[in-house]
């Protein structure tokens, strides 16, 4: 198989030697945190996971299992108009499926709501913390710009008694949403903007999907995730770039409290991936707007759409392993995910025929009546997953583009006068074909066997270059098979580079559907979300959400690059040339 150039080809193994291990290696040496190594993934749960996660729950994960520590679940669920419970479980169920386990540390931002207050009274107690009663747009104008210091709001120096009075009666209710807000006294002509008086609690009077209508003042995301990393005693908070300015305010605020640990956060680069989108906002934008069928469609980046489209978390795992962690933000070839795909199904899937768009083959020589059960190999490359038997007889199904009436230049597969031998079966020879005189489509191909060929080898050794899969007529599972392309046309849809919105670079051809394809018969028991190959086709698996045993309906996962793909793609620009 082929390697994808620069790959690393470590396996399931974290990597060493990023610069996050060598820190945690530096720490552990220092004996910095007691030699503990504790993480957390802190996801807040506004929607569903996509790849871009996966690299931190790997990274976070994984380094605590590299030495011997602990990782966290903790939902950030500071945002109640925006997150829900179906997505607190999807996104339970997606690092389950990962292969990590949070086992009892599942924590919410929201259990520390009343710790989170009682540090914010503590900061205005310490005249760190003020109410501002400024409106949010009078606040943006008073905070200035990276060449310009902020203006002191007319509230900065209202007296600590009127502070906790007002803070408490924020929460008591007594006020209107975006009447006032908490901030921090820092500095409002510090160079780093988010130092110049963060907002650290708002009014927002919304139900919470886990604390319901006790709260109607919530915390902001810089003041929660460094007191809750806090908290829970993480020692190491990993989190990607776009919080590099974040960082001091996190600092700021756990070296003016009483804080019970003091974790630190370092950032790493985030994923992005070629032609598709890594954001929730995008992401749900997608959904919402219909341009998939929901979170786990097969063509989404998200973790459920991944594993509906046949992905193994496996090869999900050994990906984020290849693309290791680095400090500058880059995309990475969509072509690698692919590969650690395939590098994973090459080895555990089994292999079967499968015909997608079907042509009828009827072998003239061959008894009316007479069924063959041959002996198919399961794995080529698990000799201990043994054989299996397939139905042969008179009529069978090929692909259509396996003959050619006017064989071009190294066509090897049927064309008249040709000989071709059908996968494990029999060398069989064109010797006529029924066309459709009116629409030039071919209807059905005539050939005769040779008895003597069983197996597909011919025993006067005489040369047969081309092999074609095929599955019998008579026995064929009539399903449906959905093949996918690229979501995106464009490389990069998020930039403006590209122009326009991004969902103006949607890829109109990304979902083909197959409606008669003719499958081995075994394949009728396959256990939804089970994965294979067809043979000359690629990884493909049953749809563990639309198949049904009287629909059965199966997803491309990814085509077998080296051979079909050049196929199709020959086939489409043949076919593009015609319609010129
Ligand atoms: P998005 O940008 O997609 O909306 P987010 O950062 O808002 O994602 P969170 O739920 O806050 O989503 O993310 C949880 C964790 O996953 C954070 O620590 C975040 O840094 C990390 N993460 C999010 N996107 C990526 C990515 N593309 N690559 C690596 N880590 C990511
Ligand atoms: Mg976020």
């Amino acid at each position: 198989m082929s390697k994808v150039e620069g790959a690393k080809t470590t396996g399931d193994d974290a990597a060493s030697g990023d610069f996050i291990r060598t820190m945690i290696e530096e720490d552990l040496a220092n004996d910095k945190h007691k030699g503990r190594v504790a993480t957390r993934f802190p996801p807040e749960p506004n929607g569903y996971l996509h790849i871009g996660h996966a690299k931190s729950i790997c990274l976070n994960f994984g380094v605590a299992k590299q030495y011997s520590g602990t990782c966290n679940l903790r939902f950030d669920d500071t945002n109640p108009t925006k997150e829900s419970v179906e997505y607190v479980n999807s996104i339970k169920e997606d690092v389950r499926w990962l292969g990590f386990d949070w086992e009892d540390r599942e924590y919410y931002a929201s259990n520390y709501f009343d710790r989170l207050y009682e540090f914010a009274v503590e900061l205005i107690a310490k005249g760190l913390a003020y109410v501002d009663s400024l409106t949010a747009d009078q606040i943006r104008e008073h905070r200035g710009t990276l060449t310009e210091p902020g203006k002191a709001s007319p509230y900065r120096d209202r007296p600590v008694e009127e502070n906790l009075d007002l803070f408490e009666r924020m929460k008591a209710g007594e006020f209107a949403d975006g009447t006032h807000v908490l901030r921090a006294k820092i500095d409002m002509a510090h160079p780093n903007l988010l130092m110049r008086d963060p907002t650290l609690y708002r009014i927002r009077k919304a139900h919470h999907h886990r604390t319901g209508d006790k709260w109607c003042i919530y915390p902001m995301y810089d003041f929660t995730h460094c007191l809750s990393d806090s908290i829970e005693h993480i020692t190491h908070s990993l989190c990607t770039l776009e919080f590099e300015n974040n960082r001091a305010l996190y600092d700021w605020v756990l070296d003016h409290l009483n804080v019970p640990s003091r974790p630190e956060q370092t950032e790493f680069a985030r994923l992005n991936l070629g032609y598709t989108v890594l954001s929730k906002r995008k992401l749900i934008e997608l959904v919402d707007q219909g341009h998939v069928s929901g979170w786990d469609d097969p063509r989404m980046p998200t973790i459920s759409g991944l594993r509906r489209r046949g992905y193994p978390p496996e090869a999900i795992r050994n990906f984020c392993d290849r693309i290791g962690i680095a400090k500058r933000d880059s995309i990475v070839d969509m072509a690698l995910l692919e590969y650690s795909v395939r590098e994973h199904l090459n080895v555990v899937a089994p292999r079967h025929m499968g015909v997608l768009r079907p042509l009828k083959l009827v072998i003239e020589n061959y008894p009316d009546d007479q069924v063959e059960e041959l002996d198919f190999i399961n794995n080529p490359e698990r000799p201990e997953d043994g054989t299996r038997k397939v139905p042969f007889s008179k009529v069978l199904y090929i692909e259509q583009d396996d003959f050619r009436e006017v064989p071009f230049r190294k066509y090897f597969r049927l064309a008249p006068g040709r000989e071709v031998r059908l996968r494990y079966a029999y060398l069989v020879t064109c010797t006529d074909f029924v066309k459709d005189e009116a629409t030039g489509e071919i209807l059905e191909v005539r050939c005769t066997y040779d008895p003597e060929t069983r197996g597909g080898n011919a025993p006067d050794g005489r040369k047969v270059k081309g092999t074609i899969h095929w599955v019998s007529a008579a026995h064929a599972l009539e399903a449906e098979v959905r093949l996918y392309d690229y979501l995106f046309k464009a490389h990069n849809p998020s930039t403006i580079a590209e122009g326009g919105h991004f969902s103006d670079h949607l890829n109109p051809e990304s979902l083909e559907v197959l409606a008669d394809c003719k499958l081995e018969p075994c394949l009728a028991d396959i256990e939804p979300g089970s994965r294979f190959q067809f043979e000359r086709l690629g990884y493909f698996c049953a749809d563990a959400k639309e198949s049904t045993p009287g629909k059965p309906v199966f997803n491309r996962t990814v085509t077998l690059r080296d051979t079909w793909a050049r196929i199709e793609k020959a086939r489409k620009a043949a076919e593009q040339s015609k319609k010129k």
